[in-house]
């Protein structure tokens, strides 16, 4: 169900503030709690002075995700110690890796509960609880019948597959705050996109923290995997485009590739974090294969599919990369031709084999300033092949899922063609009409810049442009 700040029993009902911070799994985890608060009957409220309780949902993955955490609940204790707020409770992935820490040195926060603890807040709400009140994330799995409020976009869904990770890559600590990989059934998926449809989405996003290993931990005759899957959703009626995020390097299975090419609602969207090329730098990511592996990974891919937009995340200055390394990562970035590239910097994360490398001295630490400059000469080339494959799409007519109001003026609406995904790709910028929001519309691309295109909508046999225009509630 879709958020709203509604003024229905406004004086009576208590009202709940969220800050939701991290990657769009987290995102999920807030939508949950959001369910749960409306439960109890809060109202959600987008301004934290406005609220009777906060709660920070937050991410323990990197140095900087975890300081933008800290600084959320420092700024959201403000309300506590001097405002209306009476409760604030900090959630997520930094909670659950260092509540005991945290607890000392943050007297002002009145509940810590973990990264899988989300229905524990209808208790709090309710009545007192332990302050402390983190558990095993090994035991809880989200479900279909968990209440779920969305926030943000209409008519694109997150639909979280499975909890944890059964990896080992040396810089990652998220299998130490999820646990294990616990995957859903096909079949509570499959009910949660039917709702999700019903409430109007149109795009359901699939993530989870290694997607490609979808269904392998499911016990016995349930054990299952991401083409059965995808089969299945793509069954689910109304449903127009199912796009596919998280997927391990591993080479892809016959009929998976088969999904991305032929089957209609499956985006041939391909998002694959490849962290690094350099076979000494994968060795020591404990990523189970080397540069070679990767290279022909991408090739049978561009092969298979043809129409195929690929994303990927890299990551720089890992203990032990020498110039040479990153020489290679950058002369693979220019031969790969990415669509969508982010680039991390290595940040040092306790109880990692990484940072033992370190700690070591078995792998030398590379100076953040030289990080640094290889992020940015990382990002700079692919700013470049960006710039050029936005370029390549001048002329071309696309089909635009019309999302809302642009960022740039009120006349002008945003859209995202498939390539596109929501949060983390460019836009479609529509310049002449307003058509309903939630649609999809035809749009002949008349200009590009690094990163978005500029498009006008193609003319209806009347010849006239759809022209009415509805203003959707931003939510924070
Ligand atoms: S696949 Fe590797 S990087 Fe991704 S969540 Fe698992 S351990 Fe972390």
């Amino acid at each position: 169900m879709k958020t709203e700040p509604s003024d229905e029993g406004a004086s009576s009902a208590r009202t709940v503030h969220f800050v939701s911070l991290g990657c769009a799994k987290n995102q999920v985890d807030t939508e949950v709690m959001l369910g749960v608060s409306a439960a109890e009957q809060y109202r959600w409220v987008p301004n934290p002075e406005e609220a009777d309780v906060i709660v920070v949902n937050t991410c323990g993955f990197i140095g900087p995700a975890k300081q933008e955490s800290i600084d959320a609940i420092v700024e959201m204790a403000e309300h506590r110690s001097e405002g209306r707020c009476e409760k604030l409770v900090v959630a997520g992935c930094l909670s659950q890796r260092y509540s005991d820490d945290l607890a000392k040195e943050l007297p002002e926060v009145d509940h810590f509960i973990g990264s899988s603890d989300m229905l524990k807040l209808g208790p709090i709400l309710k009545s007192p609880t332990p302050r402390l009140n983190v558990g095993n994330p090994a035991h809880y799995t989200m479900s279909a019948s968990d209440p779920r409020l969305r926030a943000g976009n209409n008519f694109s869904a997150y639909l979280k597959l499975a909890e944890g990770c059964n990896r080992t890559c040396s810089f990652c600590a998220i299998p130490s705050m999820r646990g294990k990989q616990r995957s859903r059934s096909v079949e509570d998926l499959v009910q949660e996109a039917k709702r999700l449809v019903a409430e109007g989405v149109l795009e359901l996003n699939l993530i989870s923290q290694d997607t490609i290993a979808y269904g392998r931990d499911l016990p016995g005759e349930k054990r299952t995997d991401l083409a059965e899957l995808l089969r299945a959703l793509g069954e689910v009626q109304g449903l127009r485009w199912i796009r596919v995020h998280y997927l391990y390097p591993e080479k892809l299975q016959p009929q998976l590739v088969a999904l991305f090419r032929d089957h209609p609602k499956v985006l041939p969207y391909i998002d694959m974090p490849l962290q690094h090329v350099a076979d000494g730098v994968l060795r020591s990511m404990r990523r189970g294969h080397g540069g070679d592996r990767i290279y022909r990974t991408v090739e049978h891919l561009r092969e298979q599919l043809e129409e195929m937009i690929f994303r990927t995340t890299l990551i720089v200055g890992h203990p032990g990369e020498s110039e040479q390394d990153f020489q290679e990562l950058l002369k693979f970035t220019q031969w790969a031709q990415f669509d969508h590239l982010g680039v991390f910097q290595y940040s040092p994360e306790e109880g990692t084999r990484s940072m033992d490398l370190l700690a070591q001295n078995v792998a030398p630490a590379v100076p953040q300033e030289v990080i640094e400059q290889r992020q940015q000469e990382l990002m700079e080339l692919q700013r470049d092949i960006s710039a050029a494959s936005m370029g390549s799409r001048v002329g071309q007519t696309l089909e635009v899922l019309v999302e809302g109001t642009s960022e740039e003026s009120d006349l002008l609406l945003d859209g995202r063609w498939w390539g596109q995904a929501q949060d983390v790709d460019g836009k479609v910028i529509l310049t002449n009409g307003m058509p309903d929001l939630g649609s999809f519309q035809r749009a002949t691309v008349t200009h590009a810049t690094d990163y978005d295109l500029i498009a006008d909508l193609e003319r209806t046999e009347s010849g006239e442009r759809a022209a009415n225009r509805i203003s959707l509630p931003t939510i924070p």
